[in-house]
């Protein structure tokens, strides 16, 4: 299988790896990968006791359990992958386009 790429600055070839998916089950929300993102990819997300996603930061009720982090848009990533290297709880999955 052949994949969609590109070229580095001095005509490298460059194949980007794109975000596809988080896993909650390992995301803790700790907002590394969107500090690092440019393209506006990622959003954080509250978690309630029901598993429903709700505001993190408005929490004066106590209804968030935990925070993750969701791809609000997947369209937008570049494949850069720097989220994928600041994540230490290897939540991400990458890959690249087939051309
Ligand atoms: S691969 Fe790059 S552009 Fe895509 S979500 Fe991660 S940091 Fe953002
Ligand atoms: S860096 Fe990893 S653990 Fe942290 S919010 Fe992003 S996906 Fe979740």
């Amino acid at each position: 299988m052949s994949f969609v790429t590109y070229a580095t600055r001095d005509g490298s070839t460059w194949t980007p790896e794109y975000l596809m998916s988080i896993d909650h089950e390992l995301c803790i929300g700790c907002g590394r990968c969107f500090k690092v993102c440019t393209m506006g990819v990622l959003k954080l997300q509250g978690v309630d006791e029901e598993g429903n996603f709700c505001d993190p930061f408005d929490d004066d009720e106590g209804e968030v359990e935990r925070k993750v982090m969701t791809i609000e848009k997947a369209g937008a990533c570049i494949g850069c992958a720097s989220c994928q290297t600041v994540c230490g709880t290897k939540a991400q999955k990458h890959a690249p386009l087939a051309a």
